[in-house]
């Protein structure tokens, strides 16, 4: 088990960690269907404010930018001022799809050999019950300096502006950033990005007797494409 030292007091956060908690934690998360679209998070983000707010987690619901997809922000203080951390996970999930194809049913959440089975176990309600987790124990055991903030955020699945609203509207920024989306232990410092494109090619009708004076603008695109 890992320890970590800071200004030589010992934090024994992941000895401290109830692994039976934590995946019971995670099957009641992916007990609660996100799927997105259409953006089901509301119940996924009303379970996380409630829950860490029992935990004395400094917690808040953010009914931006859209008032029936919620997002919720929690906050742990250290005692002293310092940087902020930000840890931010999606509360949505891709569908389901045909339930035929499933071994188990998605939102069950069952475990068999080690692993939890369910739509969104590792992507990523996982990583949000560590999240979760996480704040737990620094609320209990005090976050010596700096501020940890974690951002449970909507449709990261379809592109909605979950994250970047939190992000560029709300100025809810850190000092550094994790986000939590499973990558095998590997820490990934780039992604892949995705752009819109319209573009528009112009053409010249012709009568089809005399088709080679017009411009057809479908070859243009093929060359484009
Ligand atoms: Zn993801």
């Amino acid at each position: 088990m890992q320890r970590f030292e800071a200004r030589g007091k010992r934090i024994e956060t992941l000895e401290s960690i109830d692994i039976d908690f934590l995946i019971r934690l995670t099957q009641d998360l992916v007990r609660i269907p996100t799927q997105n679209p259409p953006g089901n998070e509301k119940s996924c983000a009303e379970y996380i404010h409630r829950t860490l707010s029992q935990w004395g987690v400094e917690t808040k619901i953010i009914p931006e930018p859209f008032r029936h997809r919620p997002q919720v922000l929690a906050t742990v203080s250290g005692r002293e001022a310092g940087p902020t951390l930000i840890l931010n996970g999606h509360m949505d999930v891709v569908p389901e799809g045909s339930r035929g194809h499933w071994k188990y049913d998605p939102y069950e959440g069952v475990v068999e050999e080690g692993k939890i089975y369910g739509r969104g176990s590792s992507d990523m309600k996982g990583g949000l019950a560590a999240m979760m987790m996480l704040a737990k124990l620094l609320r209990e055991k005090g976050l010596p300096r700096g501020k940890a903030v974690f951002q449970f955020v909507i449709g990261e699945e379809t592109g909605d502006p979950g994250t970047k609203h939190l992000l560029s509207i709300l100025g809810n920024k850190g000092d550094f950033g994790i986000v939590l989306e499973p990558t095998s232990l590997r820490v990934a410092t780039a992604e892949k990005g995705l752009a819109w494109l319209r573009i528009t090619w112009g053409g010249k009708p012709a009568h089809a007797s005399v088709a080679e004076q017009g411009i057809n603008p479908i070859e243009k695109a093929l060359k484009a494409s």
